[in-house]
């Protein structure tokens, strides 16, 4: 199979690259990132040289730097490429619009003249809204985003769904919960905490810190991407959550706990606008019909991702000095 992923350069999408070597060593990878802050050629060190695998610098929202990748023949589109930090969206909502529904537009299109057998978004439980304290989201919750960013995540899985009901074009949307992990852009809750932990800092927290997420291991996500991709029925969404729910605070303690760190250091900042309160999923249709289970409970993803970063510092000293945007 020829697979182009979007947005390879990036957290999930450099793991989910990583993983496809490892499953399925005979696929043919193109990975076209346009190499925004969140993309990081360090997160594929070690299939770069694979004949095998090929890295593009573009935009998935130009037509013309994408059309010449689907001429060539691609099988499958694995769309992980977006704006994916909520914090950035309130500041700036249109950069949202721009690559995560035009974008996907584009790739739509693309996918539907050169006949691609899949195409497959990578989506966010954001897109649902927010939970009270009971209850879990289903593929049939209703989309009701808060953010830009999950605005626009949801527009571009409308846009998905009307290309299959209208175009027949064959696609899967698969909506996870909170990943983490290696690889992931320190501006997020684990690798930021995990870095203010190990430099002394004090470690900034959302309003009261109560904030429940449902915490999955990214390689549990790629190997649920890997399922769907291969035997998700067309036109459906599937659902892909770890099981783990956990408030913010919680997670920030077990990181000061695993890195002998004082509770001191955590500090309450102002709650984020729109904040959503709890996210947690029903991945019962994913394990029912494809026989998907998260390998990667709370206390042993939590440990082997602070483990990584222990051991993974030049990565993340060259993020901090801006080093790791060099790439010739
Ligand atoms: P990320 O921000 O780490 O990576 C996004 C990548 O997309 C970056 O490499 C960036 O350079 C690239 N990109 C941005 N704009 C582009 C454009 N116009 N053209 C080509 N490439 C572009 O994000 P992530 O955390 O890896 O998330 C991947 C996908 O998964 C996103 O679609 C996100 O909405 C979704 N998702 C993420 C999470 C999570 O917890 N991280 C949860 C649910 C869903």
């Amino acid at each position: 199979m020829k697979l182009l992923v979007t947005g390879g350069a990036g957290f999930i999408g450099s793991n989910f690259i990583h993983f496809m070597r490892r499953e399925h060593p005979s696929y043919e990878l193109i990975n076209v990132d346009l190499l925004t802050y969140a993309g990081n050629l360090d997160n594929l060190i070690g299939v770069q040289d694979s004949t095998r695998y090929r890295f593009v610098a573009a935009d998935i929202a130009e037509q013309s730097a994408m059309e010449p990748l689907f001429r060539e023949g691609v099988d499958a589109v694995i769309n992980f490429a977006a704006e994916s930090h909520v914090d950035r969206s309130i500041k700036d909502p249109g950069i949202f619009v721009r690559t995560n529904i035009s974008g996907t537009q584009t790739l739509l299109d693309l996918a539907r003249k050169y006949k691609v057998q899949k195409f497959l978004q990578i989506s966010t439980d954001e897109v649902y809204g927010t939970l009270g304290v009971e209850g879990l989201f289903s593929e049939n919750s209703p989309l009701a985003p808060n953010s830009p960013y999950s605005a626009s995540k949801a527009g571009a899985d409308l846009l998905v769904r009307a290309y299959h009901e209208t175009f027949r074009l064959p696609i899967n949307i698969t909506r996870c919960s909170n990943n983490y992990g290696p690889y992931q852009f320190p501006e997020k809750l684990i690798p930021l905490m995990i870095n203010h932990a190990l430099a002394n800092k004090p470690l900034p927290v959302y309003g009261d810190g109560l904030n429940v997420r449902d915490w999955l291991y990214v390689e549990d996500h790629c190997s649920a991407i890997d399922l769907v991709l291969h035997h998700g029925r067309d036109g459906e969404v599937y659902n892909v959550g770890g099981n783990n729910e956990r408030t913010n605070l919680h997670v920030v303690r077990t990181i000061l706990s695993e890195l002998g760190r004082p509770e001191a250091l955590i500090t309450y900042v102002e709650d984020r606008l729109g904040h959503d309160r709890r996210y947690a999923i029903d991945a019962g249709k994913i394990r029912d019909e494809l026989g998907w289970n998260p390998k990667f409970d709370y206390e042993s993803g939590i440990r082997k991702t602070i483990q990584w970063y222990l051991d993974n510092s030049t990565w993340m000293e060259r993020i901090a000095t801006g080093a790791y945007r060099q790439h010739e």
